[in-house]
């Protein structure tokens, strides 16, 4: 089946059109085509038709197969341009093609034209394709630049409010740390006055009071101690903060026998056996490090079962940590409780049963978080505690 095709002939004879017409016939193709013969109808005939080969006459006596290209360069666009020409001299060839043309044959050869054609055609086509592959890649980069600019835009804004944030976080710490410190000393006054006054009260009216007034005094004055206790531990809670001290070099042991030295009263009422492995030396506070062996020791010591306490500490080596565990057999703790017993003012028990006020392992806490380390602990009811916790190397 013939192929049609589209094509614009600068021809002044139309002779020579049915030639070249007769040819593309024989090789194939169902040609669609205008003949121009001067520049300003071919101008028109590029604006209005949609051209696939231009093949041009080289000498006519109005018009030029140069201006011919000439008219096509000036349109934009790119076809295949073929001079079909009488006899022309080599330079004239040579000035032809260097002009733009993509071949020119004799018009004796015209054997060669339908070949011409075919390659021409394929060649403006992967010129084409080339573009087309071009105008994709420039659209991509372009596409790709905008994304960069919207992601940086994006990124310059977080980091932005990030500092903001840490700045607000760092000033409302520092606010809050001040609000305690001076929240605990002025709670600490009234409270001495109430309780001295009651002390007061039961030593010079004592002897003129009932039996119910002096428990009632009793209550007060055990009330007021209480509460000094809470908040002397709230102050050090709220002092627990990783910009307050310079790191340095800690043995964990003598971290400990501190630790356990403060405790003896306690131990040595409780009975409690306290054995310890061979400790690292960490990168720490030595005072925070000592709250929170203290508070462990004092923990595992207080919610002790029926048998006298055994206690033992000990530290492997980890990656990048030591992993330290401090091992009880005492009353042990239920599955759901293991996590919230971390959080501020969380017993699991009354007063009454064992004393305490709730800041203890929310004080190991945030001294382990202050380290880089995590804490937490494995246990079964009756079964003893572990409590694990890790410190960087
Ligand atoms: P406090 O000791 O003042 O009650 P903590 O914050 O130290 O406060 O402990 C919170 C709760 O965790 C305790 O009330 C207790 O119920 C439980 N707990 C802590 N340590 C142990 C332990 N070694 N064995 C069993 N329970 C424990």
């Amino acid at each position: 089946m013939n192929k049609e095709l589209r094509v614009l002939i600068v021809e002044d004879s139309e002779d020579d059109e049915l030639l070249l017409l007769r040819v593309l016939r024989q090789g194939g193709y169902k040609p669609v085509w205008e003949r121009v013969e001067t520049s300003e109808v071919m101008r028109a005939a590029l604006e209005n038709g949609h051209w696939e080969v231009i093949i041009a006459d080289y000498v006519m006596p109005r018009f030029s197969g140069l201006a011919a290209l000439d008219i096509l360069k000036q349109s934009g666009q790119d076809l295949p341009f073929i001079i079909v020409s009488g006899n022309i001299g080599e330079d004239i060839a040579v000035a032809a093609m260097k002009a733009g043309a993509h071949d020119y044959i004799l018009k004796g050869n015209l054997i060669r034209l339908v070949p011409a054609v075919e390659r021409e055609l394929r060649e403006a086509e992967v010129r084409r394709e080339r573009l087309r592959a071009e105008a994709a890649l420039v659209r991509y980069h372009e596409e790709l630049e905008q994304r960069i600019k919207e992601r940086t835009e994006e990124l310059r804004a977080s980091k932005v409010e990030l500092e903001r944030l840490v700045r607000e976080l760092e000033r409302s710490n520092k606010e809050l740390e001040q609000f305690a410190y001076v929240a605990s000393h002025d709670l600490q006054e009234p409270l001495r006055i109430v309780s001295g006054f009651m002390k007061l009260l039961a030593q010079r009216y004592g002897s003129q009071l009932n039996d119910k007034a002096r428990e009632y005094i009793h209550y007060a004055v055990d009330g007021t101690e209480r509460m000094s206790q809470l908040i002397r531990d709230l102050l050090l809670f709220s002092r627990v903060r990783s910009g307050n001290w310079e790191p340095s070099l800690i043995d964990m042991n003598v971290v400990f026998d501190t630790a356990l030295g403060n405790c003896r009263a306690s131990v040595e009422e409780a009975g409690a056996r306290v054995t310890r492995e061979q400790l690292p030396v960490v990168r720490g506070d030595a005072t925070q490090l000592g709250q929170l062996m203290q508070n462990l020791l004092t923990n595992a010591i207080k919610f002790r079962g029926p048998a006298p306490p055994e206690i033992h500490i000990s530290a492997s080596q980890q990656d990048v940590s030591w992993l330290f565990s401090v091992r009880d057999n005492g009353i042990g703790i239920a599955p759901e409780d293991r996590e919230r017993i971390f959080m501020i003012f969380q017993r699991l028990h009354s007063r009454k049963m064992y004393s305490g006020t709730g800041i203890g392992l929310a004080v190991c806490q945030r001294v382990v978080e202050c380290h880089g380390g995590r804490i937490w602990v494995e246990s079964s009811p009756d079964g003893g505690s572990t409590f694990f916790f890790n410190l960087p190397k």
